[in-house]
């Protein structure tokens, strides 16, 4: 049994919803296919998602909402004229947000969510509709029928546990399910979304509850590359990833797939297959919980930017106890998530996303840093790049470090931070970010194009 997940590229117009149709007739082990709302039909096109969260911000505003209302009636109306559907979807979906802009009694961050929700709702039944009206009897069923039970967090909601056990119901169903993605229901009973790009997550969600074969996930890529194609030109595809890998890689930028999405399907060991909708003979990628070896010591190479660090200095800090805690503490105080904390015997390095501090709370901090732990230096290194280098293949190879930083230095390119830490499979290293380009093409070069091996050439 296969969970089939369809992103919103997939799901754009009545064209892209003929491919889906195809590909999940010829196969009847698809047996639940989760939606995305639709996106966008080419570069300048607008995502559905965004158009919604404009929709409920003029709701919150109270301002005049018809122009974007009409825009999205109308990308779903494209689709029904399209697909030449002939159920009555369309005056539901009307009807819908008719209903959805007279509501006064929802707090804005559950309206929000509300609206957000509608584009993956509204999609999911026009396309049972259309399955049904084409001959694959197809089931629309929402979130809250089959108990997708998650947290009540707005914007960012978690599965609750007991949801997995209501959702295995879903197997009685004979039809094909066709459910939305991006949401779930809380205890409540309020509708709450998951992150940006949560469609994902709910098909991990399912394929977990359904102990799913393999979880397809359909994008408009033919691969994961190795680095990203808007940096390096024609990077290699990746056939296989391993979970711990695609996390890494996913943290730093890789955005194929969204980062916590594969948790569910990591804790109990579905495969999953990342593949293109627009191109289905190609092999795409697969994730596992473990891999094969491969030739290459790294399987990918990510780059995020945004970052700052900051230094702090004290002699004998090794001696003091709790040092580490209390650093921490003050940028809890701050309400700052710490990245990373590289430390050296008498410094510490953290590193933390740059837009968590204000620019007007940075001297605040570090003189809080300063006075309160009695350090000798304190100041702020600005926008670094993160560039996450991962590998599984990394545990047993000798000397990856050197051919890291050999390469960078060939380019003049300097490392401000290095972190070998906890993780066996990745090593990653802050540099400035306008180096970003040209650290990623030399790393890309040393790994995946250099013909020389290193070691006979270091003899
Ligand atoms: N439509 C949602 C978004 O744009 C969720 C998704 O597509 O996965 O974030």
């Amino acid at each position: 049994m296969k969970v089939a997940k369809f992103g919103g590229s997939s799901l754009a117009s009545g064209d892209q919803i003929k491919k889906v149709f195809d590909i999940m007739k010829s196969d009847t082990d698809r047996r639940i296919l989760v939606v995305s709302a639709p996106g966008k039909r080419n570069n300048d096109d607008e995502k559905v998602t965004d158009l919604l969260i404009e929709l409920a911000n003029s709701h919150i505003e109270k301002k005049d909402g018809t122009v974007i209302l009409e825009k999205i009636l109308e990308r779903y109306q494209s689709i029904v004229e399209e697909l030449k559907i002939k159920s009555p979807v369309m005056a539901q979906i009307r009807q819908h947000y008719q209903d959805l802009w007279q509501r006064d009694d929802l707090p804005e961050a559950y309206l929000l969510d509300a609206y957000k929700a509608s584009g993956e709702d509204n999609n999911a039944k026009l396309i049972a509709a259309y399955f049904t009206e084409q001959g694959l009897e197809s089931l629309y069923v929402s979130p809250s029928q089959a108990k997708l039970l998650v947290s009540d967090e707005p914007g960012n909601a978690q599965v609750l546990p007991q949801a997995y056990d209501e959702l295995v119901s879903l197997l009685d169903i004979p039809q094909v399910v066709i459910f939305p993605g991006f949401f779930g229901v809380s205890e409540e009973g309020n509708i709450v979304t998951f992150s940006r790009g949560g469609s994902d997550i709910t098909g991990a969600i399912l394929a977990k509850a359904l102990e799913a074969d393999l979880y397809e996930n359909f994008t408009d890529v033919d691969a994961i590359y190795v680095a990203h194609p808007g940096i390096v030109k024609n990077p290699l595809p990746v056939d296989v990833l391993s979970y711990r890998e695609m996390r890494e890689l996913s943290y730093a930028g890789f955005s194929v797939l969204h980062g916590e999405a594969l948790y569910p399907a990591f804790s109990s060991g579905i495969p999953v297959h990342v593949r293109n909708t627009n191109n289905i003979d190609t092999n795409g990628t697969y994730i596992l919980r473990g891999k094969g070896s491969s030739l290459y010591t790294i399987s990918g190479i990510a780059s995020s930017s945004g970052f700052i660090s900051i230094y702090i200095q004290k002699f004998l800090m090794n001696h003091e106890v709790g040092f580490l805690r209390r650093v921490l503490q003050i940028f809890e105080d701050f309400g700052i998530s710490v990245e990373h904390v590289p430390t050296g015997i008498d410094d510490i390095t953290v590193l933390m996303r740059a837009d968590q501090l204000e620019e007007s709370d940075v001297d605040a901090l570090l003189n809080k840093l300063k006075t309160d732990l009695k350090a000798d230096q304190v100041y702020v290194n600005k926008y670094l790049c993160l560039i996450m280098l991962v590998g599984e293949g990394m545990i047993n190879a000798v000397g990856t470090t050197a051919r890291v930083t050999r390469a960078l230095a060939r380019k003049q390119i300097n490392i401000e931070v290095f972190n070998q830490g906890a993780s066996e499979v990745s090593m990653m290293f802050g540099i400035e970010e306008s180096l970003e380009k040209a650290a990623v093409k030399a790393l890309y070069e040393e790994f995946f194009e250099e013909k020389v091996d290193y070691q006979l050439m270091e003899k």
